[in-house]
């Protein structure tokens, strides 16, 4: 049985996952501020809803993590820098094998079994929320890097200009800080759209035609187009997949992207990269944490 765990920073998904299909799920919240045993705790607490004996469970974390399941920090829970939460897991489910991965490079591995990963042999995924993540498959395989930090995509600095927005991670000019959910919500503002929290709204307007959503996702797509062809120069892949709730208004998105790619790849051959967007919504998480186990 293959236990996989969806951790958001907020709150706890877990599922049993059977030939890419989640069958059996859970979900609990986990309390803001609260200490890393705590957080521990209802992890635990997910998977033992689910078996009272697991045998193997992946666990996607927003954050990075070397191949030992140690953690180097998550940028939204504070306390979590340099916790071992596989082993800490593991100690709370009777020695049961813990995978931990980061939540994108996690979700891209679900791809590679389940999605455009079944076509496409080398593809970069890009997850579109709050952060922008990256996951990576070279040649059928994941590719976490050496340390877990393969595919910041990210934190990719798309604009070396002094006054370029400031990103969450102290840097300025990074794809994050164009494309994530804070600096859309704030352009959508800056340009008349209205206060919101919620990218629904943008992609409402931008679907209206509405200037305030076609700028703001002009903003998204030239940021995301400026970082994709880096990787297109660097790595030639096969196809770039996106997933996360701005995914749902890819077709919106696309042309700014293309036109972005046009504009900064080397050749021609790497700006026709398909970009697709991932077919596999809310359950990637679950599903690629819990095929982790069987890397
Ligand atoms: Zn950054």
């Amino acid at each position: 049985m293959l236990i996989g765990v969806d951790f958001g920073g907020t709150h706890v998904k877990a599922g049993v996952v059977e030939g890419g299909e989640v069958i059996r799920s859970t979900s609990a919240a986990t309390r803001a501020g609260s200490a890393p045993e705590e957080i521990l705790d209802v992890l635990a607490g997910a998977v033992l809803a689910l078996s009272p004996t697991p045998q193997g469970v992946g666990i996607a974390i927003p954050g990075e993590v070397d191949s030992e399941g140690r953690c180097w920090r998550l940028t939204n829970v504070p306390g979590f820098a340099g916790i071992h939460v596989a082993r800490e897991l593991s100690r709370r489910l009777g020695g049961c094998p813990i995978a931990v991965e980061n939540d994108a490079t996690s979700a891209a591995l679900g791809e590679r079994l389940y999605g455009h990963g079944r076509e496409h042999p080398s593809f970069l995924m890009v997850t579109l929320g709050t952060g922008i993540g990256g996951g990576l498959v070279l040649g059928h395989m994941l590719y976490p890097g050496a340390n877990g930090f393969a595919a910041e995509f990210g934190h990719l600095n798309v604009d070396r200009g002094s006054d370029a927005p400031l990103c969450a991670c102290g840097q300025r000019g990074c794809v994050e800080s164009f494309a994530g959910t804070k600096a859309l919500v704030r352009r959508f503002k800056e340009l008349g759209g209205g206060e919101t929290d919620e990218v629904l709204a943008i992609s409402i307007s931008a679907r209206k035609g509405e200037p305030a959503g076609v700028q703001t996702f002009e903003m998204l797509g030239e940021g995301l187009g400026r970082g994709v062809a880096a990787v297109q120069n660097l790595l030639d892949l096969n196809a770039i997949v996106f997933s996360g709730g701005v995914a749902a208004s890819f077709d919106l998105i696309e042309p700014y992207v293309r036109k972005a790619l046009k504009t900064y790849t080397f050749a021609p051959p790497l700006s026709e990269v398909p970009l697709l967007v991932s077919g596999l919504g809310e359950r990637a998480g679950i599903i690629g944490a819990a095929y982790l186990t069987t890397l």
